[in-house]
């Protein structure tokens, strides 16, 4: 063994609390941040390199060779390994977890993938013929449809703006003649950027003066009032200075059409959009790009936090109370709050855009630590429609619809204009069941009932998948009038179709609607006016104006008022100003129907008026009494295993563990969690509470090393959530 030989420390995608040592030969010239591929076990994987010839490191003899250094991409910044340790320290996890949370999958491919198959690609006018005639887009006309909303787009943009793995459906527009290679980015003309009102105009400045220091902001301001204009206007500031903007969405968010607007209005930037649907070589392909300095701009959903960027002037997260920024499994990380971490390390400005902050938001704005700017709603659109509550005590429904909003639809039919029903449950009925021996449909695997579906007649657990037929009879006495009771968005569609049978339903609901591309299809037969009545969940909720909408009825949502878990009320809150919001976005004025047994609850009342500080100012002081977050901080163990007794024995030893560090936490009872059973495992948890972060932290410093040097059952599952999106 030479000296020149290296020993290098990888950081293996792997979910161990280790790091391991390998040699890099005297050719290799390894840096911190490289990739490498390496030999592990029976097979080979790829890490990144978190240090080189650390002291204490196995002695040479025992190490082995790595297989390959990962040359052409660029060794992964300082910012990058520094902000994947904080999440890992922060979040509890093994430093493998995070950088298998933040690499792409499929990093390695994307060297092989060589430059002149990088073309610019237009569309032709076959193509564009070709996408005006199609009953049904097709993956190929997808493809065109994207190039033409972008003018021009490189194929490996192409790949990330599109679902899946999108190559052969590419291939097929090319050979076809829709898409052809041009020269350079198309002759595509910006779209102007708009004259900006005076709070859009001084919250530009606001950020813009914020370059090259860590300064967050929240921009508050419903939809409509501008926020995605300011942004726009910050990107380009920031693009103007030679800097890399990023910008975080919700799922849900990263629509064709946000991603038209932002492409068009930068169409000499390198636009590379982000999201955990994309194949794995495309996403890869966006990560190298933006690692190189190539991309602009990146706009994705929460993963797209990892991304390195080397020149990073500014961050943006918009809707940043939304749940999906939350990752709900392995590294359950919050996209904002890790956003929020970088944008102070690497000392940027970053704005948190919402019309309903999170509450952890809206305190940090109260006590001046993040600059709110106001966008209050131009005064021609001023007019949030009235929002009348209809008492469902004093009332006869009719399968959950009142005679007022029964009225309301028909008049609203009659004049051409367009309703939308909202009920947050999918399916038919949430349960079937037998009035005789009191047989439910009951979830073999849960602690949950299935919920009736009614287009094909089957029984599904919206916890853990399964499906079944609805039988015949009951099961328990072999009646054979089995009921189904409550109701779902089918159901109400149903009675909707009988009430209005000349109307055009339409349902919109995650059965109902899969894929963006579906969503997109419905989006525009509700702007051609080609449907009367939407009935759906929070899908319908966000974004898009539908200026001939002009009465959203809510529905059951009383269920969220007095729910179990703390959080409930806020998302409520947050829900209702979203849907609300959709009624009067024209010239038309709107009307909203809450349909509610409890029309005095004071949330009703902030939602009347629009008014999110009451909601907040009230709901913070509730929190604050229960020592809940905002004003406290949680983290949560838990466990699952085929026997409850197991999950619980385990984070008992886990508590007891905890109760011996003589910490300022308070440990809450080991409980069976409110879903006990799923997915045949049965489970319980732990709450950890503190008054303040950093004395949480430090206790579970302490405590998870323990834990994961337990020897723990085999069978049994556990996992440690900080600052959890529910208890
Ligand atoms: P938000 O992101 O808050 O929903 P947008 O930025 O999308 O708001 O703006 C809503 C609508 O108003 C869009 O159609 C946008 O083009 C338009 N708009 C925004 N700012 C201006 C402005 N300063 N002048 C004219 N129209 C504007
Ligand atoms: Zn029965
Ligand atoms: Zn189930």
């Amino acid at each position: 063994m030479t000296l020149s030989h290296r020993i290098v420390r990888i950081a293996l995608p792997l979910p161990r609390p280790r790091l391991f040592d390998y040699l890099a030969g005297p050719e290799a010239r390894p840096e911190v941040g490289h990739c490498v591929r390496l030999p592990f076990g029976p097979g080979e994987k790829t890490g990144v390199i978190v240090a080189i010839d650390p002291p204490d490191a196995l002695p040479v003899e025992k190490l082995k060779p790595i297989l390959e250094l990962l040359a052409e991409i660029p060794p992964l910044p300082a910012q990058w390994l520094a902000l994947t340790q904080f999440a890992a320290r922060y979040y509890q996890h093994p430093l493998g977890e995070v950088i298998s949370a933040a690499l792409p999958p499929g990093i390695r491919r994307t060297v092989k993938l060589p430059r002149d198959d990088d073309p610019w690609l237009a569309t032709t006018a076959e193509g564009r013929a070709a996408l005006g005639e199609a009953k049904r887009i097709t993956k190929a006309l997808a493809a065109v449809e994207a190039v033409q909303a972008a003018g021009a787009r490189r194929r490996s943009q192409l790949l990330t703006d599109l679902e899946g793995d999108a190559s052969g459906a590419i291939r097929e527009a090319r050979n076809k003649g829709w898409l052809e290679v041009v020269a350079r980015a198309g002759e595509r003309e910006p779209i102007g950027a708009l004259t900006l009102n005076e709070a859009q105009a001084d919250a530009v400045s606001a950020v813009n003066a914020a370059a090259g220091t860590f300064k967050p902001f929240l921009l508050f301001g419903v939809t409509g009032s501008g926020k995605t204009e300011v942004y726009l206007h910050q990107i380009a500031h920031t693009l103007a200075a030679g800097k890399q903007a990023l910008m975080l969405v919700p799922e849900i968010g990263l629509t064709p059409q946000l991603m038209e607007r932002v492409a068009s209005r930068f169409p000499g930037a390198n636009l590379v959009s982000l999201h955990s649907g994309m194949a794995d070589g495309a996403r890869s392909l966006g990560f190298v790009q933006a690692l190189k300095g190539e991309a602009d701009i990146v706009l994705g959903t929460r993963l797209s936090v990892f991304v390195p960027l080397p020149r990073l002037g500014l961050i943006v997260i918009d809707e940043e109370h939304d749940a999906s920024f939350k990752q709900q499994d392995s590294l359950r990380y919050s996209a904002r709050d890790l956003a929020v971490w970088r944008a102070a390390y690497e000392k940027l400005p970053i704005v948190l855009g919402s019309a309903t902050p999170s509450l952890e938001t809206w305190l940090h704005a109260e006590a001046r630590r993040y600059t709110r700017l106001d966008l209050p709603l131009p005064a021609v659109a001023d007019k949030p429609p009235s929002l009348r509550r209809i008492d469902t005590r004093r009332v006869k429904l009719d399968h959950g619809l009142s005679p007022g909003l029964i009225e309301g639809i028909r008049v609203r039919i009659e004049r051409g204009e367009q309703s939308l029903v909202f009920l947050n449950r999918r399916g038919y009925a949430p349960v079937i069941a037998c009035p005789q021996c009191n047989w439910i449909s009951a979830c073999p695997h849960c602690s949950a009932n299935m919920v009736f579906h009614a287009a094909d007649r089957s029984l599904r657990c919206h916890h853990c998948g399964g499906e079944g037929r609805v039988p015949h009879i009951c099961p328990g006495c072999g009646n054979q009038d089995l009921q189904a009771f409550g109701r779902g968005t089918q159901r109400l569609e149903e009675r909707l179709r009988e009430h209005f049978p000349e109307a055009r339903i339409e349902r919109v609901d995650r059965d109902a609607v899969r894929t963006p591309a579906q969503w997109e299809e419905v989006r525009g037969r509700i702007e051609a006016r080609e449907i009367d009545v939407l009935v759906g969940t929070q899908m319908l909720a966000k974004g898009h104006d539908f200026p001939m909408l002009t009465l959203v009825g809510i529905v059951g949502a009383d269920a969220g008022l007095y729910a179990a878990d703390y959080r409930a009320p806020e998302r409520l809150f947050q829900q209702l100003m979203q849907v609300a919001g959709r009624s009067g976005r024209g010239e038309l004025p709107g009307e909203v129907l809450v349909q509610t047994e409890f029309p005095e609850h004071p949330l009703y009342e902030s939602l009347a008026r629009r008014d999110y500080p009451g909601f907040a100012k009230r709901e913070l002081a509730e929190r604050k009494l229960a020592g809940f977050p905002p004003y406290g901080f949680h983290a949560v163990l838990r466990a699952e295993a085929p026997e409850l007794d197991t999950a619980v024995a385990f984070l008992q030893q886990t508590r007891h563990a905890a109760e011996a560090l003589q910490s300022p936490v308070r440990l809450f009872d080991v409980v069976p969690m409110r879903l006990v059973r799923k997915a045949r495992l049965e489970r319980a948890q732990l709450v950890i509470e503190c008054d303040t972060r950093p004395g949480l932290q430090a206790m579970l410093t302490e405590l998870m090393p323990q834990l994961y040097a337990l020897k723990s059952p085999k069978d049994l599952r556990w996992h440690i959530d900080v600052d959890p999106g529910e208890l």
